[in-house]
């Protein structure tokens, strides 16, 4: 069994898709990859999933990555005494320290004492996303008492943004190491930083996650996007985290940002994933909006490896809708006769090595004679990418003998990973590339695959052979 499609599919988990039918479902629908967002739930409940996640991987027989999301630096009020309340404009409401005491339509706790002290009168608070606007009129160290700019429902552990102030917070909280040691310990695949701001975030996760998993840095503040290729030469994958970038910038500069950071990554050869309301109205709702589906076929268009379901899968009413959605807009845009040009148009040369030279012309054999499927031989990745980086027409059989591997490169465009045993010699490469391809249903007798490999074989970075060959 195979995808019909080259892009991805992320899909978040949460109380709305925890059991082992939905997961399952999920995952027949069209999911690839799953995201734990460790900025909810409990440690119990992350395992409880990851558990579930392994298993269905055993029972499909198919590699499923699995990503946490570290919360990060990402300021929150607290809980409230009795559901969610209403802040009406005009209103006073104080945020404090207070965390034993619930909040109510008066009062919430913000638990984060090094922002009170950062907050000056006139500093405007975004809550939930930007839908509520607040404005400090005096502050302590200890609370900040606000005027309601902008009123509406205010609920537990919605998300503050301060856009004007520069924090002094640290890539890695307390709760993110914590987080981080946890997650490495069940053996996620891929690990997601929030709110980085500069390349030496990654510098540092990296010195602690030491290869265990890949990294992946979400891009959602201003300061990152200034210095978006060194970030991006720093990551193993990139995430257009447009929900807080939407916030902390005026939502009419995402589009133009979003673009040019898949253009960056896939001219760098690193997944991007496209993430945040892709299919928002989904949550409460059995279809999406018209714009909606655009949005997300429009991420498509610019050759992104991934787009991503948030709250839709997590906490919404229809999580297999959403996905079934997600799967059938992919599908549909990767078959439109315009998608190839779109797809050509925001590509970029290959680096002058061999690795590159080998995937552009597996690439380029793809369009000039019919291809099923092409065949990266490849122990940590590297090559798998380097030729998804071509987004050639035919799909990538990703050959690993490494789990891991197979695993990571759920997320990668186009690539269909397999694990495999060693091979040791030219002709054994192919029998193997032609099996595979014939039995995970891409091609039959006479159809043709082209394999990238490297000699020795074994050996890494060492990609030098370029082969087609027909089924037998
Ligand atoms: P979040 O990140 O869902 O963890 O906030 C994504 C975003 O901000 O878009
Ligand atoms: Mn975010």
């Amino acid at each position: 069994m195979h995808r019909l499609r080259h892009a991805k599919l992320v899909a978040t988990l949460g109380p709305a898709s925890s059991d082992a039918a939905t997961i399952r479902a999920l995952f027949e629908a069209g999911a690839d990859v799953f995201r734990l967002n460790f900025s909810h739930g409990s440690h119990a409940d992350h395992k409880a999933r990851f558990d579930l996640i392994r298993a269905t991987e055993r029972e499909v027989g198919r590699p499923i990555g699995i990503l946490a999301d570290l919360q990060g630096p990402k300021l929150r009020v607290g809980k409230f005494a009795q559901g969610p309340v209403q802040l009406e404009e005009g209103a006073a409401f104080r945020l404090d320290l207070d965390v034993d005491l619930p909040g109510d339509a008066c009062r919430v706790c913000m638990p984060h004492p090094e922002i009170f002290r950062a907050l000056v009168e006139g500093t405007d608070l975004l809550l939930d996303d930007g839908r509520i606007r607040l404005k400090v009129e005096r502050c302590s160290p200890t609370h900040a008492d606000t005027r309601v700019i902008a009123g509406g429902p205010l609920s537990d552990r919605k998300g503050v943004n301060v856009p004007g102030v520069v924090l002094p917070l640290s890539a890695l909280t307390d709760k993110d190491r914590a987080d981080l040691d946890y997650a490495l310990g069940l053996g996620v695949d891929w690990v997601a930083l929030s709110f980085v701001q500069r390349a030496e975030d990654i510098v540092e996760i990296k010195r602690i996650v030491d290869g265990a998993a890949g990294i992946v840095a979400k891009l959602e503040k201003p300061s990152a996007i200034v210095s978006l290729e060194a970030i991006v030469r720093e990551s193993d994958a990139i995430m257009v985290a447009r929900g807080d970038l939407g916030v902390e910038m005026p939502p009419e500069r995402v589009p133009s940002i979003q673009k040019r950071i898949v253009r960056a990554c896939r001219k760098a050869g690193k997944p991007v994933i496209v993430a945040t309301q892709m299919l928002e109205s989904m949550v409460s709702a059995p279809v999406p909006t018209r714009a909606e589906a655009s949005d997300v076929a429009a991420a498509i268009y610019d050759g992104a490896d991934a787009v991503m379901l948030s709250a839709e899968s997590a906490a919404g009413k229809y999580p297999l809708e959403a996905v079934r959605m997600m799967d059938r807009i992919i599908a549909r845009t990767e078959i439109d006769p315009f998608y190839r040009d779109a797809i050509d148009a925001a590509r970029s040369g290959p680096k002058a090595n061999a690795a590159d030279a080998i995937g552009s012309a597996v690439s380029q054999i793809c369009a000039v004679m019919h291809v099923v499927a092409t065949v990266a031989y490849t122990s940590s990745g590297y090559s798998a990418l380097r030729l998804a980086r071509e987004r050639p027409q035919a799909p990538i059989l990703g050959m690993t003998p490494r789990a891991a591997t197979a695993r990571r490169l759920a997320l990668a465009w186009g690539v269909h990973a397999v694990l495999c045993d060693d091979v040791t010699n030219v002709s054994e490469m192919t029998d193997v590339a032609c099996e595979t391809a014939r039995r995970e249903g891409f091609g039959a007798s006479g159809h043709t695959v082209v394999i990238a490999a490297g000699m020795p074989f074994g050996a890494a970075g060492t990609t030098n052979l370029l082969r087609i060959a027909q089924i037998s």
